[in-house]
């Protein structure tokens, strides 16, 4: 079917600014449920280019119908410490799959626009504005300037999301710059994710080789700093070497993490969601699970205020509560244990091997491990061993009192 070619300056009732997975998700819903929608988007293609390793757990595919799109699947992890000592994690069967990612978001879009939403594409939203009880928004498309108006205006533009600027949102509290190449040649065991950690490799975060089809993504993410000149260090590695000699860059990806716990993901006609919202895990940097399910809850709020013609902040407040108090629990978590790991010093993360690398843990870690929801192992590894108490931080302290009877 071919997508809807609008060539007037029009009013819809929610204008949905970006098409990553969160826009292109809740554009689909909101016009499944007969609203007019606009999906706007300011690269000419949908997906491109790409910022993202594609890792995803299976439960993306209860929100979206693209398993086409699957380009591998993972059972386990290598983790490296930082003098290169390595730790072996196998679920033994697929803990996670791997998405193309450029075609994974088009397909989502695809998907809005077969139930009704109309594509804006080369299209970038430079103002918005409230008027009339409405939102004004001035996109600029190819050069020619329009203006879309909305009952809703839904900010699903990403880390430096403008529209969260504009209605004085939130800001998220750091980015962390990631960056990351697509390499062809790459070897070792497809079924297996290598995580790469310690303060000269990527610190504050960390580095990964993530399998994909016939390429494998190698990337990082640090604190601060040149992410770029970081991973070309990480690439010196004798660890990451022995996978990586040889193997011949494809595709550079940079890109960057939010990180923080908004306040108010919402205001009078105005939305915001997925990483426009810091809906990423801080543990991994995964927001695509994370995102979707915000983007869900978004959706059911922005029909709820459709259906009674009220837009007012008091509404859509109920966005915000419902994920605040679902994926919102564990993305608090996840914080807090990523600002515990990301003061440790190498020596303290050679520490951490050595308690992780027995029997015990190792089977715990593979039995409970879930990449969307990493505090559930956390407190499990704690109970078999308070030693781990040792390493966590004020913030995560707390937390483990109400979750954990040690
Ligand atoms: C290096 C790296 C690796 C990652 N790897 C993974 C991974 O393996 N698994 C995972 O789950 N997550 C991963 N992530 C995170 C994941 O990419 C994001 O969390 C996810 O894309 C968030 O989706 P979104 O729809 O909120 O935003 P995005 O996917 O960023 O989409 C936002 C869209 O808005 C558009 N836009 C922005 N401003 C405007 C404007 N003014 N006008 C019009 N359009 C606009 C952008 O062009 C973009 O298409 C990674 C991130 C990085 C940086």
């Amino acid at each position: 079917m071919m997508p809807h070619v609008v060539t007037s300056a029009r009013s819809f009732d929610v204008v949905v600014i970006g098409a990553g997975p969160a826009g292109g998700y809740l554009a689909g819903k909101v016009a499944a449920a007969g609203y007019d929608v606009a999906l706007v988007e300011e690269h000419r293609e949908i997906g491109e280019p790409i910022q993202c390793g594609g890792l995803v757990t299976p439960r993306v595919f209860e929100y979206v119908r693209c398993k086409e799109t699957i380009i591998g699947a993972v059972h386990g992890a290598e983790l490296f410490s930082p003098s290169g000592r390595r730790l072996v994690i196998d679920g033994h069967h697929t803990q996670a799959v791997v998405v193309q990612r450029a075609m994974f978001d088009r397909a989502i879009a695809t998907d809005a626009v077969r139930k009704g939403a109309h594509t804006f594409l080369g299209a970038q939203a430079q103002s918005a504005r409230r008027e009339d009880g409405r939102v004004a928004v001035s996109i600029d498309q190819d050069g020619a300037p329009r203006t879309l108006r909305a009952k809703i205006l839904v900010g699903c533009d990403g880390v430096r999301s403008n529209v969260a600027k504009w209605f004085n949102i939130l800001r998220p509290r750091k980015i962390l710059p990631g960056f990351e190449v697509e390499m062809t040649g790459v070897r070792g065991d497809a079924g297996f994710v290598k995580l790469f950690i310690g303060n000269e490799i990527a610190p504050g975060f960390f580095g990964w080789i993530i399998p994909s089809g016939d390429t494998a993504r190698v990337g990082l993410c640090v604190g601060e700093g040149n992410a770029y000149a970081y991973l070309e260090r990480m690439l010196q590695r004798p660890e990451v070497k022995q996978y990586t000699k040889g193997a011949q860059p494809i595709l550079y990806i940079a890109g960057g993490i939010p990180l923080g716990f908004p306040r108010r993901t919402y205001a009078d006609n105005v939305l915001v969601v997925g990483d426009a919202a810091c809906q990423a895990k801080a543990v991994s940097g995964g927001g695509i699970f994370t995102s979707l399910t915000c983007s869900d809850f978004a959706s059911r709020t922005v029909i709820e205020a459709l259906e009674a013609n009220d837009y007012s902040a008091r509404v859509l407040h109920r966005y915000h509560k419902a994920w605040t108090k679902s994926i919102g629990k564990e993305l608090r978590k996840d914080l807090a244990i990523h600002e515990s790991f990301a003061r440790l010093r190498d020596d303290q993360f050679e520490e951490l091997f050595d308690i992780f690398d027995s029997p015990e843990m190792r089977l715990l870690i593979e039995k409970k491990g879930d990449i969307d929801f990493p505090s559930k192992v956390g407190w499990a590894l704690i109970k078999e061993d308070p030693r781990l108490l040792k390493y966590v931080g004020k913030a995560l302290r707390a937390m483990i009192v109400k979750n954990v009877v040690v």
